[in-house]
């Protein structure tokens, strides 16, 4: 989609940095890291939520999370890190083409704030 953020940096029409890539998925650090490590992973295909994705391709879905721990595994996160989705408005998803957040680097408390 040509008005999409998140396709238009996985075709490198808007730059991004890079750490990880496969046939189907793609990686690139957030422009507003609220860690110090900080990486959106996407399918490089268009699907505007996680549940649109698993509707419509799981094997997809498990792609991403897979390409997710590849990630913090090469970001060094052995203490842990965390996955997040968000989805929707209510929850406080802004660019509607799905992405997990690799969240580490510190400790983390349960809940967000
Ligand atoms: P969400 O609020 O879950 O939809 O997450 C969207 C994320 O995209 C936010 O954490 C933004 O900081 C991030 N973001 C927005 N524009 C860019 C960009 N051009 N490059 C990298 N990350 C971006």
């Amino acid at each position: 989609m040509s008005d999409c953020l998140f396709c238009r940096i996985v075709a490198g029409d808007v730059p991004s940095t890079r750490v990880h890539e496969t046939e189907r998925t793609f990686a690139f650090r957030d422009v507003t890291p609220q860690s110090p490590t900080h990486v959106l992973v996407v399918p490089k295909a268009h699907h505007a939520d996680v549940g649109a994705l698993s509707d419509a391709d799981p094997a997809l879905l498990a792609d991403v999370l897979a390409a997710a721990v590849a990630v913090a595994r090469s970001e060094g996160l052995d203490g842990g890190f965390r996955l997040v989705a968000n989805t929707g408005a209510d929850g406080g998803q802004t660019v509607s083409h799905v992405h997990v957040h690799v969240l580490g680097g510190r400790g983390m408390t349960w809940p967000p704030g």
